[in-house]
Order: structure tokens, then sequence, then C-alpha cells
């Protein structure tokens, strides 16, 4: 028997359908310009909770509301005029700011801490949900916690089927990783997450703006950055840059045995090995962060994912590097 495949366009029938799912607590999967979300009510507690049973997540990994342009941030957070500056420069768009909270939603999106994390995203079907439901959307990537992140409907859906009501389709995400997280609850910003907004970015328009190392003091105001994240469900193997022969060796290895495999590599690697399955992250960060995900979820369609290091050698391939790694872990 066929499963209900329930991946909507986005029209003002699905929006009624997807604002009566929130507003009665239930899940709905909805485009961003970076990853899909897995959006529910943030005023409610079991909404909430749901969010985070139907991931998996760690109780202690806390959770993005996302609104709509024209929202009011002071209706939930303490604002100041440093974040007030960066939105002006960066939103709506991929950067996610962390403020002082005023508690409004429910606890459980901050996990007890007293910060919330706000997001205001650029996609055009993002923000008519956010507009149409008119409730604030606590939203993680729509995926099983460690899996990697989708950049598809089908994507969300392989994940989740239909146990959730409601997947929005607004095509693949141009921007392919996850929002930079920046607190600005301090003197200096700081980058929790790397991503397509750079701290030279951020620099250029508020001064000053810091990385905080993984694992550092400064990375346990995100506490989500510790897991293990993004992990594609094949065989994963790594390679340094200077190694390509080996990766080579064993991709003709696992091709022998009646296998298949997958090399994921960026351009410079890939245009030498174009008789093999190669998937090419491209030059550019914003090309690779546009393209590594929907790499990974390819790569699940091999026996072997062989995966090949590249130099980073502009700031945005920095966040492609962090998700990366830690796909092939
Ligand atoms: P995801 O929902 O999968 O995109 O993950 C959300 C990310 O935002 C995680 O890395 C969290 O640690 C981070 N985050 C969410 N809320 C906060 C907060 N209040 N303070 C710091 N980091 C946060
Ligand atoms: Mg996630």
């Amino acid at each position: 028997m066929s499963e209900f495949v329930n991946i909507y366009k986005i029209d003002d029938n699905s929006l009624k359908n997807a604002k009566y799912y929130v507003t009665h607590n239930m899940l709905v999967a909805f485009p961003t310009e970076t990853v899909y979300g897995l959006g529910c009510n943030a005023l409610s507690d079991e909404a909430v909770k749901a969010v985070y049973a139907a991931k998996g997540r760690p109780s202690d990994n806390p959770l993005i509301v996302h609104l709509p342009t024209d929202c009011s941030y002071e209706d939930y957070v303490f604002d100041n005029p440093m974040a007030g500056d960066l939105r002006q420069a960066f939103l709506p768009g991929p950067l996610t700011l962390v403020y002082k909270s005023k508690n409004v939603v429910s606890p459980l999106v901050s996990c007890g801490l007293d910060t919330l994390a706000i997001r205001v995203p650029a996609h055009e079907g993002a923000q008519r949900f956010l507009r149409y439901v008119g409730i604030p959307i606590a939203a993680p990537s729509a995926n099983v916690s460690k899996h990697v992140s989708p950049v598809t409907a089908m994507h969300v859906y392989r994940d989740f089927g239909s146990s959730i009501p409601m997947i929005l389709d607004g095509g693949r995400c141009e921007g392919g990783i996850e929002s930079t997280v920046l607190d600005v609850t301090g003197d200096v910003p700081v980058i929790l997450r790397k991503g397509l907004v750079t701290a030279e970015m951020v620099k250029k328009v508020v001064g000053a703006c810091v990385y905080a190392g993984d694992g550092s003091e400064l990375s346990k105001r995100s506490p989500g950055t510790k897991y293990r994240h993004y992990c594609p469900k094949t065989e994963t193997k790594l390679f340094e840059r200077s190694q390509v022969n080996g990766a080579l060796a064993l991709y003709d290895d696992c091709v022998e045995s009646g296998k298949t495999a997958l090399i994921m590599c960026d351009s410079s690697v890939a245009k030498d090995i174009s008789d093999k399955n190669v998937f090419d992250l491209g030059e550019s960060g914003n090309v690779m962060a546009n393209r590594l995900y929907y790499g990974l979820h390819e790569g699940e369609k091999y026996d072997l994912l062989i995966g090949i290091k590249f130099d980073v050698d502009d700031e945005v391939k920095l966040g492609v590097e962090n998700r990366f790694l830690k796909a092939f872990g």
C-alpha cells in the first residue's frame, strides 16, 4: 500500500491548512533559503515537545524562532542598537541573532537558557507561511537528529514520511547550509555557528566580530554545536587533498567488488577524475554551500561515499568545511 504523500505547493489552500496544523500544535515543514525547517507553535510547550520527539533531538539543543519581516522584536527579546544595525544589513537572510529573552515563548524553545535565537528568513515561501500563520514558529532543521539537513521537500519526506501532517514545497534551498548563529548579547558579537554570513561581513557593519572556536568556552553558549551532525546513511571515508590516489584506489576496489561509490570533492579535483562517479562541490564557498547537503543526500544512493578535503580559501568555506568534516566524522 502506498503511503499518503504530504508534500504541498505553497498556495492559499495549503497555507490555510498549515495554519490549522500549527495552531493545533502539530508540525509543518517549510522551506527557507538555508535548509528546510520543521515548524511548530513556539508559544506551546506541547508543540515544542513534539518537535524534539519527532527529531529525536537532545533536549539541551535549543531551537530558533522564525518570524516574518514585519515582526516586532521587542515582543520577544531585549533589543540593542548593534542588533538593529545587523538586522538592517542582513535581514531577511541567513543570519540568526541570539538576544536576551523576555521569556514570552515556551521555555522549552531555549532549553532553559536566558537567551532566544531569532531568524527572519528571506525565502518568499517561508515569509508567506510565517505571515499567514501569525504566530512565532520555532523550527530546527527538518531532519531526524544527526542526519543530513534537508534541502528539498523530498529529503524531508524521506526522514519523516507522513508522520507529520504537512511538508510545504518551496523548491531546492539556495543557501544550502544552516544560518550563521550570532550572539549579540555582549559588546562584541560572537559567531556560534558558521554560515553564509561571515565574521568579515559582520565586522564591516559593526566593527568587530569573533568566532567561538569549536569546544571553546564561548561555544558553550550554543549547546547544539557539540553534537555530531549531518551524517549520511551510507559508509563514508575521508581523504586529504594530497591523498587523491588513495581515494581512487579505494574507489576502484569498491567497484571491482561489485559495489557502487561516489567521490565528493571540489572542482580542482573533480576536473581530473571525470571518468568516475563524482559529485563536484564547485569552487567558491557559496556554490559549495549550495551543493554540500544535496550531494550528501545523493551519496546515500551509493554503497560508499568518499570525501576529499578542500582548501579553505574563502570565509564561507569555513562553514562548509565544518559540516563536511562532521559528515565524514
Ligand atoms: P538547528 O535548529 O538544527 O538549525 O540548530 C539550531 C542551532 O541554533 C543550534 O546550533 C543551537 O545551539 C543554536 N541556538 C538556538 N537557540 C540558541 C540560543 N538561545 N543560544 C545559543 N544558540 C542557540
Ligand atoms: Mg539541525
